[in-house]
């Protein structure tokens, strides 16, 4: 039976939840929704999974992490047919997304040895008799919890880096995406099909909540910094850590020596892609004003070409959320009504489930279009004399995800001036496919780091042991230690530290 509802809009009917496509309403799957004892069950199966797959070690681990790579390499056309079937993106976006998913599950099972195996390290003159060793070992189960909007990248960008470091994983995919969500884990589940490494619990929030409070070892969440904020008070009740990746706002720097139209294109693919519904989407560019007028116009031109529909052949896909929708509304409508222009689409460029491209100039630093997340295919730039006030606007934000700098001179130290935890030069988003480098925000976009060695890291805790080699020249640590033994102290604090020159 297929549910009469308005298109894209998740219901659960009879303990199901029934996910459709936003463009179509088409019913994509139904999916039985957890109870609390339910996700505490996952959360205790997963713990006795555990033991079983630490005891792979990091060999097993990455030989099976690499079988599943190579498996989603071998499926990736499927899993994009699912991922557009689900949220709308046209099929090249959602290869785009589950290629970089790939290139994340290869990143992590090769470095996870070298990056959290154990080894030994300097020690300090002060022990010279004891050696040091340091390892990081699993926290247990991780509860991760994903948005939709990039359904396979952003819970694999954490999923693959838990797994790799030793952990199971229990995941609650969005309530709007949660047969991508069983697709994931249904394939995982092909290469280690022994014990349930990975779960997948669906629902609604409140089933977010549960996985929260359901005795997990660390959460991890990417979604609204409001629903963030819900994650940590949940966690906090039991001491849980969390990693928190929330919104953004990210702006886009033009300099004077920027390739104008370099920055255009890269622009309104950072804007535009998956219909604006990027965590990491250009919102906000500042362009100075030797380049302002060029900029404008070719990114006007770029955006006017581009096609919206669902389905072969188009740019832009729907709007996956429906509320989201007014969100967007009410940004174009400010930015309008307090003297901006729209140079291309505007009020009438809604046409629920899409926006059509909208690109604003002119819109004061304090509209809702400027301070707040919109979520769309809407863009705002503004006309800045140079790169400092450029920076410096970027940065007047309460978010702090990712940032893109287009030019030469300047542009590296620009880059490094965003209060962002990423950053690229003459490119954009590109640092959410580069596995080796970490990715986590400041401020209302979140904290903690998934990718690279800090997001292998992120998922561990650290072992520090110290060994004995030898009798220790300086009594400290024991009651046997007589006043000559503290003098001796003394002295050697004044050899070691005592001096004023560094
Ligand atoms: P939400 O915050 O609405 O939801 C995120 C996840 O949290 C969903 O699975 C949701 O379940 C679940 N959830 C909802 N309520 C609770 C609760 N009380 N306790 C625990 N879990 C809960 O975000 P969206 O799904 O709308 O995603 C869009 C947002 O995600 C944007 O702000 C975007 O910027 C951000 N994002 C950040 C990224 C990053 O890496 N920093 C990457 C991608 C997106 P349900 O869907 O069932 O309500």
């Amino acid at each position: 039976m297929t549910a009469t509802r308005a298109a894209g809009v998740p219901v659960v009917e009879d303990g199901w939840l029934v996910s459709t496509n936003p463009a179509t309403g088409e019913e994509v799957g139904r999916f039985e929704v957890a109870s609390s004892d339910e996700v505490s069950e996952a959360v205790g199966r997963a713990r006795e999974a555990a033991t079983w797959w630490v005891g792979l070690g990091h060999a097993g681990r990455r030989a099976r992490l690499l079988r599943w790579r190579s498996l989603l390499a071998q499926r990736v056309e499927e899993a994009a047919a699912l991922v557009s079937r689900e949220g709308g993106k046209p099929v090249a976006e959602a290869i785009v997304e589950t290629v970089a998913a790939i290139d994340h599950i290869d990143w992590a099972a090769r470095n996870a040895r070298r990056v959290l195996g154990p080894r030994r390290v300097r020690g300090r003159l002060s022990l010279a008799e004891f050696s040091a060793h340091l390892e990081y070992l699993p926290m247990g189960v991780v509860g991760v919890i994903g948005p939709w909007n990039y359904p396979v990248v952003t819970p694999l960008g954490t999923v693959a880096y838990a797994l790799a470091a030793g952990n199971t994983v229990v995941f609650k995919p969005s309530e709007y995406t949660p047969a991508v969500g069983a697709w994931l884990a249904s394939t995982f589940a092909e290469v280690v099909p022994e014990q349930p490494v990975l779960q997948v619990v669906h629902g609604l929030g409140d089933v977010g909540a549960a996985l929260c409070r359901a005795g997990v070892d660390k959460v991890a969440f990417t979604g609204s910094t409001a629903t963030g904020k819900k994650v940590m008070a949940a966690c906090a009740e039991t001491l849980t850590p969390v990693l928190i990746e929330a919104g953004g706002k990210d702006a886009l720097i033009v300099d004077a020596d920027a390739d104008v139209s370099a920055a255009a294109e890269a622009c309104v693919w950072g804007a535009l892609t998956n219909a604006g519904q990027t965590c990491l989407a250009i919102e906000r560019v500042y362009a100075v004003e030797p380049v302002y007028d060029a900029f404008v116009a070719e990114v006007v031109r770029r955006a006017g070409a581009l096609t919206v529909g669902y389905g072969d052949g188009f740019d832009i896909g729907p709007i996956t959320m429906p509320k989201q929708i007014d969100v967007i509304r009410r940004h174009i409508d400010d930015a309008l009504s307090r003297g901006g222009r729209a140079v291309l689409g505007g009020r009438e460029a809604v046409e629920p489930p899409y926006v059509k491209p909208t690109i604003l100039v002119d819109v004061p630093e304090d509209s809702a279009a400027v301070t707040e997340e919109t979520f769309g295919p809407t863009l705002v730039i503004r006309k800045v004399a140079d790169v400092d006030e450029a920076v410096r606007l970027a940065n007047a934000t309460s978010y702090g995800l990712g940032g893109a700098v287009f030019g030469k001179r300047h542009a590296v130290a620009a880059a490094r001036r965003l209060r962002t935890g990423m950053a690229s030069v003459n490119s954009v988003i590109t640092f959410i496919g580069m596995s080796s480098l970490p990715f986590g925000g400041v401020g209302d976009s979140g904290f903690g780091r998934t990718h690279g060695d800090d997001g292998l890291r992120e998922f561990s805790r650290a072992k520090a042991i110290t060994m004995r080699r030898g009798p220790s020249a300086l009594k400290a640590t024991t009651f046997e230690r007589t006043p000559a033994h503290v003098a001796r102290i003394v002295k050697a604090v004044k050899l070691l530290y005592g001096r004023s020159r560094p």
